[in-house]
């Protein structure tokens, strides 16, 4: 597995492949990495000729409140998992690499981006959205691969290469999670034992809205009331946001129908879990 850090010779090793129509699969992280990535990794590894995985901590997408100093890294262990997988390549660039002086060009979602994440982390998915758009140019992947976990950056992701007709497929990968039902995140590094148990309250309260639509209940009201009550039941959460929505456009629904989605964000211990899932 080799490991590239300068953007120009990435480019120049996608361009080479690309020459030779190898098909390039890429796998975008922030590292400190787990099965919900490893996952991706595989996806990508069953298709294509050439595997790149990047490790970048995006400085971007972080507000100035946020954990941008703190976010677990561990690259080491981070080559290791990844070459265990098949990646041929880590892509690792530095902040100054990626937002050189003068830096002042930004990509925009705007409508799906407003609520959820958005509205509780402003600037957030402009920050994503741009590294996304830069990596997508450093590595040419034919196919990129993003986790469900992240349910409203996939579907930004997804408009984003829509909307500026970028020539490359998006590919959704379910979330992977703990035994427990804890969605698997580099941020559960943050929870103590007693933090990752109340953690597994979003879990239990997607669990109780999908009982109750599966059992014919389509009031949209009535769901989120029964499945925002298992979170405040938690005396260690705090939820932040939970909505039903239509599964591309995001936007909150009074009926329930086929493919509609739970989405949450909950507080445990300073630490924002999300977690999301389809009801019926
Ligand atoms: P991150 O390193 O947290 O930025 O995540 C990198 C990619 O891995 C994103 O596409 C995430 O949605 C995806 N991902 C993170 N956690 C999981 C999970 N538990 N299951 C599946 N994909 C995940």
């Amino acid at each position: 597995m080799k490991i590239v850090s300068e953007p120009k010779e990435m480019q120049r090793l996608a361009e080479e492949w690309r020459s030779r129509s190898g098909v390039i699969g890429f796998v975008p992280t922030m590292g400190y990495l787990h099965e919900g990535h490893l996952e991706l990794m595989r996806r990508g590894r069953d298709v294509c000729d050439h595997l790149v995985a990047s490790i970048f901590v995006n400085p971007t997408q972080f507000g100035p409140n946020e954990d941008l100093a703190t976010y677990p890294r561990n690259f080491d262990r981070d080559c290791e998992l990844a070459g265990s997988v098949g990646v041929d390549v880590i892509f690792y660039p530095s902040a100054e690499k990626m937002y050189p002086e003068g830096f002042q060009t930004y990509v925009e979602v705007t409508g799906l981006t407003a609520g959820m994440e958005g509205a509780s982390r402003p600037g957030h998915f402009k920050g994503v959205a741009t590294v996304v758009c830069k990596l997508f140019h450093q590595v040419k992947p034919h196919y990129a691969y993003f986790g469900e976990k992240d349910y409203q950056q996939l579907a930004a992701i997804r408009r984003m290469v829509r909307d500026l007709d970028m020539d490359l497929t998006i590919v959704g990968c379910p979330t992977v999670r703990e035994e427990s039902g804890l969605a698997l995140s580099s941020r559960n590094a943050y929870l103590s034992v007693e933090g990752k148990k109340a953690g597994l309250c979003l879990s239990r309260s997607l669990a109780r809205a999908r009982e109750l639509a599966r059992n014919g209940e389509t009031d949209a009201g009535v769901i989120l009331r029964e499945a925002r009550a298992v979170v405040e039941k938690e005396p260690l959460a705090r939820l932040d946001y939970m909505k039903i929505c239509h599964p591309e456009s995001l936007e909150e629904l009074e009926k329930v129908e086929s493919g509609s989605r739970l989405i949450m964000a909950v507080r445990v211990e300073n630490t924002r879990l999300l977690d999301n899932g389809p009801l019926l």
